[in-house]
């Protein structure tokens, strides 16, 4: 199949084709048609499968259909993201593809001024896409009237609620007028979830793709166990001996990420976070530099890592193993997108073995382990407990969580004998790391 196929207008092919689009992706090829039936649609599919223009073209296609007074501009599609950075992601995305249709966009989210955005509103705006407090504020201060919204989608369901958004949702759902089409997508179908489509759609088609938990066949995936302490030494030895020009740096916390930061700066690799504590002036430049590759490595938390969307990103580093298994999932899809490769390395130690075994279940797969000459174990650390899903890899360590623990401190990495020696990648994929009783701290 072709874009051509997909009775989508000649203006939004011309735009698409300059992107350099040749073939629609497997969601875009099940989402455009269906969406432009008029149905409403519950997709299984995450950020880096081409889900943007998957609603955004039919979006785009049914606007132009639908005859509006020339010049009238008045908001008729909505798009509700979790985060800043998918909203100014999506944003972009849809001004790349209408640049030209005679529709205007705008972005809302919170964390910058809110009179340039009540500004633009009031020039007139055909599709805003928002994250949910900023919206409620400009509904609830007059500015923004979403009485005439079409076509809504809400976009990474899943991320909402685990951000607490439910309430917001809610509200925007109330205010919204009941005659409209709807999308959502979600990467996972809690029950949650589908109580939320079940409020939200209509008689909806499921599609789905690429499920969330299996890691993409294009993303190489590696472990590298070292000594906690030994982390950031280890992480400034690859960059520089393997020449990573760009890669995105996973911590679990917030702190640990401004730590790396400082740590890698020291080291001379050029490096900025990106996280929820950071204003966002900070973070768009931050991401910016990244983009431009004025700044190597960025480091970032889970939340605030989702919607960076950057063409073959090529290197995605575990700097600490999240908690979450399908966190992991996502982490990586960072890398190998819309079809480049990519490589995933996740830095392990003695502490997260439980985590590195949840996510192999996981992704039903065994991670190959190297390791990095001069790196050695020392097989007389003892795993020292997680608390909350934080410290790992953070100097020194944190308290015992409450004793439920004890048998860790049994584990190790399983021996040389599983690992691949020198940095060498053809190695067999090692197994069974963990002779590890299971345990604690897995949950949020
Ligand atoms: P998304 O899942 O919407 O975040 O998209 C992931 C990436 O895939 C973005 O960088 C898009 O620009 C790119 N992309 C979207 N559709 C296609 C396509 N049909 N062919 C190649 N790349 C695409």
């Amino acid at each position: 199949m072709t874009f051509d196929d997909l009775n989508l207008h000649e203006k939004i092919l011309k735009a698409v084709k300059e992107q350099g689009y040749t073939q629609p992706t497997p969601i875009q090829a099940k989402a455009i048609p269906l969406v432009l039936e008029g149905k409403d649609v519950l997709a299984g599919a995450q950020t880096g499968t081409g889900k943007t223009a998957g609603f955004s073209l039919p979006m785009l296609e049914l606007m132009m259909k639908k005859d509006i007074k020339k010049g009238r501009h008045q908001v008729r599609s909505l798009v509700l993201t979790p985060t800043r950075e998918l909203a100014a992601q999506v944003g972009e995305d849809i001004a790349t593809y209408s640049k030209y249709l005679p529709f205007t966009s705008a972005v809302v989210f919170g964390g910058v001024g809110i009179n340039p955005q009540i500004t633009k509103i009031k020039k007139g705006v055909d599709i805003l896409v928002a994250t949910p407090g900023r919206l409620l504020d400009l509904v609830g201060q007059g500015k923004l009237d979403l009485s005439c919204v079409e076509f809504f989608v809400l976009d990474e369901a899943d991320r909402m609620l685990d951000m607490g958004f439910i309430h917001d949702i809610k509200k925007v759902l109330a205010i919204l007028p009941p005659y409209k089409q709807n999308l959502l997508f979600s990467a996972t179908f809690s029950d949650e979830i589908k109580k939320l489509a079940d409020k939200l759609l209509n008689n909806p088609t499921l599609i789905e793709v690429a499920k969330r938990n299996q890691s993409a066949d294009n993303i190489s995936q590696v472990v590298y166990p070292v000594d906690k302490n030994r982390k950031q030494e280890l992480l400034s030895h690859l960059i520089r001996k393997e020449n990573w020009q760009q890669v995105l740096v996973f911590t679990r916390t917030k702190h640990g990420a401004n730590r790396l930061v400082k740590e890698l700066i020291r080291d001379d690799i050029n490096s900025a976070a990106i996280h929820g504590n950071k204003s966002q002036t900070a973070r768009t430049k931050a991401l910016a530099d990244f983009k431009d590759k004025t700044i190597a490595v960025l480091v970032a938390t889970d939340i605030a890592a989702r919607g960076i969307d950057i063409d073959q990103l090529p290197h995605v580093v575990n700097y600490e193993l999240p908690n979450i298994s399908e966190d992991y999932v996502h982490r990586i899809g960072r890398t190998g997108r819309a079809g480049n490769s990519g490589e995933a390395i996740s830095i392990v130690c003695v502490d997260e073995l439980d985590y590195l075994k949840n996510i192999e279940k996981l992704i039903k797969k065994p991670i190959k382990k190297i390791h990095e000459n001069g790196f050695d174990i020392d097989p007389n650390i003892k795993a020292q407990p997680i608390q909350n899903g934080r410290g790992g890899g953070q100097r020194g360590g944190r308290g015992n969580s409450q004793g439920r623990n004890q048998n860790r401190n049994q584990k190790n990495f399983g021996g040389r004998g599983n690992i691949s020696s020198r940095g060498q990648r053809g190695g067999g994929n090692s197994q069974g790391t963990a002779n590890s009783s299971r345990g604690a701290n897995r949950g949020r």
